[in-house]
């Protein structure tokens, strides 16, 4: 699903060149999950933001379910990421202004699905997230958990078959992290390929193996 090769990432200011990804190798077959881990600046979000379509990189070689998407107009990687691609992140990232209905409907509306399909989907992933009750609030109206559980919903509304989760616990306590772990491990031994960055080692065994990153390089791969 995921191949990708001397991949560099180098951002650059008036007079300072960061390396946040130096040649990374990463393959990931389709129904893995995958866990990111390492310190604080190792270019962690950085890779997932690329593996995301929301970034470029600088070099190297990226192809996503046999797509070469090093040179893609920006018109066709949207497309591929609205259809394929799920994101799940530590700060929810919810829109405040729409209630949780309308947050969860979101990515039916850019794929133009139609209004009762996008009904039927909606209704389902809010009875699967255990959020039914909540459709008409807002999201400062609900807890980190219930808004983390609102966002995992928006991120699989659209059956995504890759979720990127950066973090996904990091702002909430155990027992609600604990819930949040139990829905991506789910969601995993349903068909979904899962790439997430933690901080966790008891999240990180909830993935199949872990690649840990150090100063912009993988340094070691380790399988739970
Ligand atoms: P992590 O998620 O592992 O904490 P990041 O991927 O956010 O790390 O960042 C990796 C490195 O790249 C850090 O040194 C960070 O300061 C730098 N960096 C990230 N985003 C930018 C940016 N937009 N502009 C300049 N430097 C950045
Ligand atoms: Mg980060």
């Amino acid at each position: 699903m995921i191949i990708i090769e001397k991949l560099t990432k180098v951002f650059r200011t008036e007079d300072v060149e960061t390396f946040a990804l130096n040649s990374v190798d990463i393959h990931v077959k389709r129904g893995e999950f995958v866990a990111i881990m390492g310190p604080s600046g190792c270019g962690k979000s950085t890779l997932l933001n690329i593996i995301g379509l929301l970034d470029n990189s600088t070099e190297g070689s990226y192809f996503f379910n046999g797509t070469d998407i090093t040179n893609l107009k920006e018109k066709s990687r949207t497309k591929i990421r609205k259809g394929n691609i799920g994101f799940i992140f530590q700060s929810f990232h919810l829109i405040d202004k729409l209630n949780v209905y309308d947050n969860i409907e979101l990515p039916l509306l850019y794929l133009k699905m139609n209004a009762s399909d996008r009904r039927k989907r909606v209704t389902e992933v809010l009875t699967r997230m255990k959020i039914g009750h909540r459709t008409k609030h807002f999201p400062q109206q609900l807890s980190g958990g219930q808004q983390q559980r609102v966002a995992i919903a928006r991120s699989v509304v659209a059956n995504p078959g890759l979720i990127l989760a950066d973090e996904p616990t990091g702002n909430l306590d155990s027992k609600n992290g604990f819930k949040v772990m139990t829905l991506l491990s789910e969601l995993n031994q349903e068909g979904s390929t899962i790439l997430m960055v933690t901080h966790s080692e008891r999240d990180a065994g909830y993935a199949h193996r872990t690649i840990n990153l150090l100063d912009g390089h993988v340094i070691t791969e380790t399988s739970s």
